[in-house]
């Protein structure tokens, strides 16, 4: 199914919960007023958006491997931004008067009002601010405010969620005409149990997930940590090449909370290991000098579709296309077509900034050796290095190199840090390479 309509299916389980809360409300209520038929509809329109973003936040595994965990947030990010509006709305007709609230003067139903409102203030700003690229990264000043804010202490913030849900699930249950209205409270109390306790099963599941022992930590370039993982009940996480997942060091001097990094290895030619490739990048990757063999980690995942079955079963052309260290999940794929002894063509273009940051070239070199349907395309960005291009991937590069045609005839695989993926963008929608070809992996959320 095409991306852009699963795109619509978070709004869309938003629209049916408040379709049948408005079904429920209107059967045995006419509002008296067309300012109370608005604060019905987006009071009730709020409650479905909270509980449906808080859905997301479970990661469905059905919908994130159509989606993926980037779109799937960046949907979150922006059905958040409806909720302001909406919420806004609901208050502005509702509102009390500061009066009221000075003279302590508040009903049940308006103070857990305001405490699921101002808990989910927070729960806002963090997300936009803190949390998510999605909205700030225009600007260079928020995107920097988000880089040296204490991102552990904005997520638990963030969780205010639950409690801003419960909140309002009590807060409709004192409104007095709601009291009677047993279809809506019905319906309030259905949709937040099970979208709560899916949410708390997902946050057992992830304290119970199986450890896996760090049986090799090495330094592969000056900022780049390679790290191989032994499941310790010898069961390897059944995962495809180019997909990652979230690890979190549990029994480790660098504690801390769970960060997707892609799989570099192949899943059948390293049968009973997992690696990762880390650049040091901020506050957590900067301390994995700190990482010893029998380090303890978890893995939750596996997650993404870069490397989709249609591609995965067909023998068409293939491109992998990265930018700096979004080479792992290129990595994987390309060592996964080659323990599975593959024939079809592969294009590997990497584009590195600096020469240090050029790892497993003598891996290429002999893959290319063995494999006359495999070329290799190396290009820096950042200084001049004998024997390879200066500069960045682009039409000119491509055309050089020879590979235009493949702008037709290949699937894209493209994955690198942002300004590297919105330039790849933009060349194959020049090139008109379809959304079909192209499978894109953000390093950002
Ligand atoms: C799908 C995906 C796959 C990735 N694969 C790799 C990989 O194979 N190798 C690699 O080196 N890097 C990878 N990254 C990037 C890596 O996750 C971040 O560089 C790392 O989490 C930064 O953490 P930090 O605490 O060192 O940096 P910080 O300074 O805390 O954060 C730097 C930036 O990293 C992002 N970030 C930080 N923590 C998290 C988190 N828990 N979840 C999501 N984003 C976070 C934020 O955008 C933040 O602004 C991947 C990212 C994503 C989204």
């Amino acid at each position: 199914m095409n991306k852009q309509i699963i795109r619509w299916f978070f709004p869309g389980v938003a629209t049916v919960m408040f379709i049948t809360f408005l079904i429920a409300l209107l059967q045995d209520y006419i509002p008296p007023n067309f300012q109370e038929f608005m604060s019905n509809i987006t009071g009730s329109l709020s409650f479905c958006i909270m509980l449906t973003l808080v859905l997301i936040s479970v990661r469905p595994k059905a919908i994130e491997k159509k989606l993926g965990l980037t779109d799937m947030y960046e949907v979150h990010a922006w059905m958040a931004m409806v909720l302001p509006v909406t919420l806004l709305i609901h208050v502005t007709i509702r509102w009390s008067g500061i009066e009221n609230i000075l003279n302590f003067n508040l009903t049940n139903t308006s103070i857990l009002g305001y405490i699921g409102l101002i808990t989910l203030i927070v729960v806002v700003l963090t997300g936009i601010f803190v949390l998510s690229d999605t909205i700030i990264k225009k600007s260079k000043k928020l995107m920097n405010f988000k880089g040296n804010a204490n991102r552990n202490m904005y997520l638990w913030l963030h969780r205010f969620a639950i409690v801003s849900v419960i909140a309002i699930h009590f807060h409709v249950y004192n409104v007095s005409y709601l009291l009677e209205n047993t279809a809506f409270r019905f319906l309030t109390s259905f949709y937040t149990i099970f979208v709560l306790g899916w949410y708390f099963l997902f946050k057992l599941k992830l304290g119970r997930l199986p450890k896996y022992e760090v049986v090799r930590r090495s330094k592969i370039s000056p900022k780049i940590h390679e790290i191989e993982l032994k499941p310790m009940d010898g069961n390897r996480l059944d995962y495809i090449a180019g997909q990652y997942g979230f690890f979190r060091f549990v029994d480790s001097p660098v504690k801390s909370e769970a960060h997707p990094f892609s799989f570099s290895s192949a899943p059948s030619f390293n049968k009973d290991s997992v690696i990762v490739m880390i650049q040091e990048d901020g506050d957590f990757t900067s301390t994995l000098d700190d990482v010893k063999e029998g380090d303890k980690v978890t893995i939750e995942g596996p997650y993404g579709n870069f490397y989709p079955k249609d591609v995965r079963q067909s023998n068409e052309p293939m491109v992998l296309l990265s930018g700096g260290i979004g080479v792992t999940p290129s990595l994987s794929v390309l060592r996964e077509e080659i323990a599975n002894n593959s024939n079809r063509r592969i294009v590997f273009i990497w584009g590195v900034a600096t020469e240090e940051q050029l790892m497993y070239y003598d891996e290429l070199e002999k893959i290319a050796e063995k494999y006359p349907n495999f070329s290799h395309h190396i290009i820096f960005s950042n200084e001049e290095v004998e024997g390879f291009p200066h500069g960045f991937v682009d039409n000119d590069f491509i055309q050089k190199e020879g590979l235009k045609e493949y702008y037709e005839t290949a699937s894209w695989h493209i994955c690198g840090p942002p300004p590297m993926l919105a330039a790849a963008k933009n060349l194959l929608k020049e090139n008109n390479v379809t959304e079909q070809q192209a499978n894109i992996e953000e390093f950002s959320f």
